[in-house]
């Protein structure tokens, strides 16, 4: 699944400098890893000439025993040295991939809310869990191993020249063949890994499509088609793993195969050679060994372009995500203390649709709203109602005329000031899992339990949290699903309330309550408005009837304003909402 790019194509910059911008914070860490890495490698290296030293002595007792201490000291360095290089390379290969997890955290949570209205959230899910994990080989071991396979390999291929330029000739040419086929084969890797990675997107957006809603699942009966839609992305993910592995292995062994051949050819040759006198036993031998030598570099070369096929991967789907435009990251200044004054809100002539190829949700929306005191909003549903108050919280921006909090255009504050004046509930009260504390202090994290005990009173949340095992303390499970829908209703006002907003935006927010928390709720709800500016989009007549004014909308425009007799006199739609629509609804 791609995500919709929104923003012009601008002239990408080349995957292995993203690649290369990830590693640079680390750079010392990992050129510490990869020299020793390469120390590593050079006192494997120095072997063979041990060997040699060792064949060639022979006939003497002395030299043998200081040669093979020598031999066994090389061996417990090599073995010493390669472990600390490689924690450090992992390590490194770990921070890499913390970072970039971090960098889309962080753009996911600052993402416009239109653009995340587009995505699915299980596939967003994929990319910063699965997506990244591809970053941690290409970043640090392919990189090292780019670098210290090219030394190790001049390295090598230097030394077989000093012993016998003519088996390296031949050498050279068998290696040269293998290199043609793996380039054939290096760029479909790349394309099974795609698609291996974009299924696992799939798989995650099915997946959150199902758990989000198991239980209309259930009810529907519909668990076998669910499954197979996860089982359809789970296969194409099998598929794209499987064929990337095939194209890996195939690239992997051709090198290794290559040498297999090359050494078949110079030992032939070889051996003709120290028949001719051309060069001795021990030479032939040396050559051998240092082919063999050739394996793991060769192979890590291989591999290495594989992993950068990865890596390439990732890149382009993090930068899906990254490319999309999020809201700006501002500071919040510190509160004054004490209470603040309620805000104002003011429409003017605004027009706003969801996207353009939909219809015009505000078709020209005027209204003004003083400071305290309670407004409804009041209309057939989809007349826009709620739309209001996602300009309100700039959710979305309008496209023509004006959004005003304190006269001043929402678009002109910084967005997490004018967020900060603002209480908001929504229409379907989300609760996230964690404790109720958690969600009660959610937007006001520095609440005191005084304050906590006496919001907890007045939204009528006492009783029932004193019933629980663990008071306020108590888990509510995801989305808050141990509590009922009026529960949730309440812990979302409370939530809202202890903000101390200026301006309180409440969303059908008595619809789930039964009559007694109803009119509780409703005297907090007045008080709170003494205080505070309240908008409320409202369904009950007994909401509406206590607003000191009602704004009714219809078909994207406001049609009347005024107090509930006045409406009622006035105002056909508004005399027949209230007829029945508001009665009905239990009022
Ligand atoms: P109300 O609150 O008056 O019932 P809304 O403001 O929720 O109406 O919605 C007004 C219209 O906008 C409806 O037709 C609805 O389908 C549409 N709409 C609401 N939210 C979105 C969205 N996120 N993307 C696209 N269309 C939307």
């Amino acid at each position: 699944m791609t995500l919709p790019m929104t923003q012009p194509m601008r002239t990408e910059t080349p995957v292995w400098r993203v690649l290369l911008g990830y590693v640079r914070p680390f750079r010392l860490a990992l050129l510490g890893g990869g020299m020793i890495s390469l120390v590593t490698s050079a006192t494997g290296l120095a072997l063979p000439l041990v060997v040699r030293a060792l064949l060639g002595g022979l006939g003497s007792r002395h030299a043998i025993t200081g040669l093979l201490v020598l031999m066994s000291l090389l061996v417990i360095a090599n073995a010493a040295l390669g472990a600390v290089g490689s924690y450090l390379l992992e390590r490194t290969a770990e921070s890499v991939v913390l970072r970039a997890r971090r960098d889309l955290v962080t753009r996911l949570l600052h993402l416009r809310v239109a653009e995340v209205d587009r995505a699915e959230p299980g596939d967003l899910m994929s990319r910063v869990t699965a997506d990244t994990t591809l970053l941690r080989s290409v970043t640090t071991q392919s990189l090292v191993s780019l670098v210290t396979s090219v030394i190790t390999l001049v390295a090598t291929v230097t030394l077989m020249a000093l012993l016998d330029p003519l088996l390296l000739g031949v050498t050279v040419v068998v290696l040269g063949l293998s290199q043609v086929v793996v380039r054939l084969v290096v760029p479909r890797i790349a394309r099974a890994a795609g698609q291996a990675q974009e299924s696992v997107g799939v798989l995650g957006a099915n997946l959150e499509r199902a758990l989000g809603a198991l239980r209309t699942v259930k009810a529907s009966g519909a668990e076998e088609r669910e499954r197979d839609r996860l089982d359809g992305a789970a296969q194409a993910a099998w598929r794209g793993g499987v064929r990337a592995a095939k194209w890996q292995a195939i690239a992997g062994n051709i090198g290794g195969l290559a040498i297999q051949l090359a050494f078949i050819v110079v030992l032939g040759l070889g051996g003709a050679r120290v028949i001719s006198g051309a060069i001795d036993v021990g030479t032939l031998v040396a050559f051998l060994l240092y082919l063999y030598y050739l394996i793991p570099p060769m192979r890590d070369l291989v591999n290495a372009f594989g992993e950068y096929q990865l890596g390439a991967v990732a890149v382009r789907r993090i930068r899906e995500v990254t490319g999309l435009p999020a809201e700006p990251v501002g500071r919040l200044p510190a509160r004054a203390p004490g209470e603040r004054p309620a805000a104002t809100v003011a429409f003017d002539d605004v027009r706003f649709r969801y996207r353009p190829e939909l219809p015009e949700v505000h078709d020209g929306v005027t209204f003004t709203v003083p400071p305290r005191g309670m407004t409804a909003f009041v209309g057939p549903s989809g007349a826009g109602k709620t739309t209001v108050f996602a300009l309100i919280e700039r959710f979305y921006d309008a496209d023509a005329g004006q959004v005003l909090v304190d006269g001043r255009a929402v678009d002109d504050w910084p967005l997490a000031e004018l967020r900060d004046q603002i209480g908001y509930v929504e229409q379907d009260a989300p609760v996230l899992s964690g404790t109720l504390r958690e969600n009660l202090i959610f937007g006001a994290p520095d609440t005191d339990d005084v304050e906590l005990h006496d919001i907890l009173r007045a939204t009528r949340l006492d009783t029932m949290i004193d019933r629980l095992p663990d008071g306020v303390d108590t888990a509510v499970g995801h989305r808050g699903v141990t509590l009922s829908g009026g529960e949730r209703q309440r812990v979302a006002i409370a939530r809202a309330l202890l903000r101390r907003p200026r301006l309180l935006l409440l969303d059908e927010v008595t619809s789930q309550l039964d009559a007694v928390n109803e009119a509780a709720l409703r005297e907090t709800i007045a008080e709170a408005a003494t205080r505070t500016t309240v908008l409320v989009v409202a369904h009950r007549l007994s909401t509406v009837t206590m607003a000191d004014r009602i704004v009714v909308m219809a078909d994207g425009r406001v049609r009347a304003v005024g107090s509930h007799a006045e409406l009622l006199a006035a105002d056909t739609l508004y005399a027949e909402l209230a007829a029945t629509q508001f009665i009905s609804n239990g009022a």
